[in-house]
C-alpha cells in the first residue's frame, strides 16, 4: 500500500490547515469600497424632468421613462452598470451607488420575500413629496 505522507497532495492539504484563508469571509468581511466603484442606480426623482434620454441612450433597455405619465424605471437585473445614463442625463438625476448589495435589496422589500420580477422594477416612480425642502448640493457633498 503507497505512503498517504507521499501522495502530492497531503503536503498542499496539511500546509492548508494552518494557512489563512485564500479569499474574504464574505458577507462578514466586506472589501472596502473604493472611489468609482459601479454599483446600482439610484434615482431622484425630484429633479429629473422625463426627458427620455437615458432610457433612449441605454444599451440594455433597462429604463422605462414616460414623459405623458411622468414615470420613470428601471430593470436593476437587466442593467449592466454601463454608467452611461448617468453621464447622458442633463439634470444630474442619475447616480451610481457603490454600496455592497444594494441591487437586491428589493427582493427583500418584496412581502413573499421572492427575487424582484419586471412587474415590480416598472412600477411608475412615487410622485416627488412636496412637503420637504430640497437639499441644497453644497449641504450633499
Ligand atoms: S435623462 Fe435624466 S432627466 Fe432625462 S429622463 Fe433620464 S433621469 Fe430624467
Ligand atoms: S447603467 Fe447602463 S445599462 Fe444600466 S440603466 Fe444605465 S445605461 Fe442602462
Amino acid at each position: 500500500m503507497a505512503n498517504p505522507f507521499r501522495l502530492p497532495m497531503v503536503p498542499r492539504a496539511l500546509r492548508n490547515l494552518v494557512s489563512r484563508p485564500a479569499t474574504r469571509l464574505y458577507p462578514t468581511e466586506l472589501r472596502p469600497r473604493f472611489a468609482g466603484a459601479r454599483g446600482a442606480i439610484v434615482f431622484d426623482v425630484e429633479s429629473c424632468n422625463f426627458c427620455m434620454l437615458c432610457a433612449r441612450r441605454c444599451p440594455a433597455a433597462a429604463i422605462e421613462c414616460s414623459r405623458e405619465d411622468r414615470s420613470w424605471a428601471i430593470d436593476q437585473l437587466t442593467c449592466i452598470a454601463c454608467g452611461v445614463c448617468v453621464e447622458v442625463c442633463n439634470k444630474k438625476s442619475l447616480s451610481m451607488s457603490a454600496e455592497p448589495g444594494r441591487v437586491h435589496t428589493r427582493a427583500e422589500a418584496t412581502p413573499d420575500g421572492r427575487r424582484p420580477g419586471r412587474e415590480e422594477w416598472l412600477k411608475p416612480a412615487p410622485p416627488p413629496d412636496l412637503t420637504t425642502a430640497p437639499v441644497s448640493a453644497a449641504a450633499t457633498d
